[in-house]
């Protein structure tokens, strides 16, 4: 019965997508404005279990963002496939400070918000599945999932010991700890004396099904201690049962039914779009963005999403992140193009997940952001007394019109801020309208691993 109403308002979906990108582009808000939602609505809400969960990361990825990549992509009239999901909320993601963790931090960074998720608590910038203060491991939705028999992956663009990925498959005090040669902030997890080792190391010993991203240079540090000692990391997952993927065409080829350990760059992977970055007045641009830079043998984000869910498949349900994460970094840079295709990139896959649960019925999937970010849509400069303090571009949308997007959380040229607003949660499948109203982001995990029923 689930399925036939999920197909119902994928249709009803899909019929309202083409009402209004049937319109001309200018013009479609009137046939937005005039579509009654009442009965989709009614239809999208699924109180049933989830067989699946699937939480789809876009890093930095706020209300701006996703405006600045529709704009350009799309038309300010289109929609991207995150704008398709039909119940949505705001999500608050702030932190908590280290030396008071009664006092929020209202700028949260991805290894702060990453443990909210994952594990249910709060937890000061910087830490991942630890407590503020005490170091005490909180226990994550991997692990939750994992003793109640689930397939477990984790998928990133940036390196896997990168702070979202992270959150999910370590438990350390600093986020820099990647690698085992990485581990001058962690003295006390070290494995020599009798640590869980850095978060390359803990990653593999998480023994994830699936993971997916960058980071090659972190495994192929030497551990330490324990039973590996005295090889690199990349033995230790091979010894564990890893099959290790370093190309595109590995990850097609790669069969079901083995753990797989994809690295498929050194650090983070290649961004997908380029163009001049932003500069102070009179700024970059006006300029068209240069597509198609990711080499082929790495893999899109797509692909290793449409992968991580073939090969977590099949089995009794799972659990899988997948993460955009160079949103976040082209934000800190003032790389617009970067910032627009990592969005793009990020939208192929949401599209991804959701057409594999359209055609299912029994799957939770969750689009969000870990926190805002520095960009902002502002009217282009007016001459020397009439322009942002900042960095900006000028970029030719979609429509054929310029806009100016604007980098001033920082000197120019300087490492750009995250920024503390609410940021966009949207859902589709069993549970979805949980996410609706304004949660916060430690509730992200309940919603979670209450519709796959995997809670504590
Ligand atoms: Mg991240
Ligand atoms: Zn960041």
């Amino acid at each position: 019965v689930r399925r036939a109403r999920i197909a119902a308002i994928g249709g009803l979906i899909i019929a309202a997508a083409m009402a209004t990108s049937g319109c001309a582009t200018r013009r479609a808000s009137v046939a937005t404005a005039s579509l009654d939602r009442t009965h989709a609505v009614a239809q999208a809400l699924d109180d049933g279990p989830a067989r699946n969960v699937i939480l789809m990361i876009g890093d930095g990825m706020g209300h701006t963002e996703i405006t600045v990549a529709r704009n350009y992509a799309r038309g300010a009239a289109g929609r991207l496939r995150l704008d398709r999901l039909p119940l949505t909320g705001a999500c608050t993601t702030y932190a908590v400070q280290e030396t008071n963790p009664q006092l929020p931090d209202y700028v949260t960074d991805s290894a702060a918000s990453a443990t909210a998720w994952a594990t249910g608590h709060k937890t000061s910038n910087g830490r991942l599945a630890t407590a503020a203060r005490t170091d005490a491991p909180l226990r994550s939705i991997v692990e939750l999932a994992q003793a109640r028999g689930l397939r477990t992956g984790s998928v990133t663009t940036a390196e896997l010991t990168d702070a979202t990925p992270a959150a999910l498959a370590a438990h350390i005090n600093h986020r820099s700890c990647q690698g085992p040669a990485d581990m001058a902030r962690c003295a006390t997890f070290r494995k020599r004396i009798g640590g869980p080792g850095s978060i390359a190391e803990q990653t593999v010993d998480h023994h994830l099904d699936v993971l997916l991203g960058g980071g090659l240079g972190r495994f192929e540090e030497t551990v330490d201690g324990g039973p590996y000692q005295g090889h690199t990391v990349i033995d230790s997952a091979r010894a564990q049962g890893y099959r290790l993927l370093t190309n595109a065409a590995e990850l097609e080829e790669a069969p079901p039914g083995e753990k797989v350990l994809g690295l498929f760059a050194d650090g983070n992977l290649t961004l997908e779009w380029g163009g001049e970055p932003a500069k102070p007045f009179p700024g970059s641009g006006p300029q068209r963005c240069v597509e198609d830079l990711r080499p082929p043998n790495e893999p899109s984000l797509a692909a290793m999403t449409r992968k991580a869910i073939a090969l977590l498949d099949g089995g009794p349900g799972f659990f899988l992140q997948v993460e955009g994460a160079s949103i976040d970094k082209c934000d800190h840079v003032g790389d617009v193009c970067g910032q627009i295709g990592a969005t793009v990139a990020f939208d192929d896959a949401v599209g991804v997940a959701l057409d594999y649960a359209q055609a299912r019925g029994d799957t939770l999937v969750v689009v969000t952001a870990d926190h805002a970010h520095t960009s902002q849509i502002i009217p282009p400069p007016e001459g020397e007394d009439r322009h942002s303090p900042g960095a900006y571009s000028t970029v030719i949308t979609a429509d054929g019109a310029p806009m100016t997007v604007n980098y001033a959380t920082n000197l120019p040229g300087h490492m750009q801020e995250h920024t503390g607003a609410q940021v966009r949660i949207a859902a589709y499948g069993p549970q979805a309208a949980n996410v609706v109203g304004i949660t916060d982001n430690t509730e992200l995990f309940s919603i979670m691993s209450r519709a796959r029923r995997i809670g504590k």
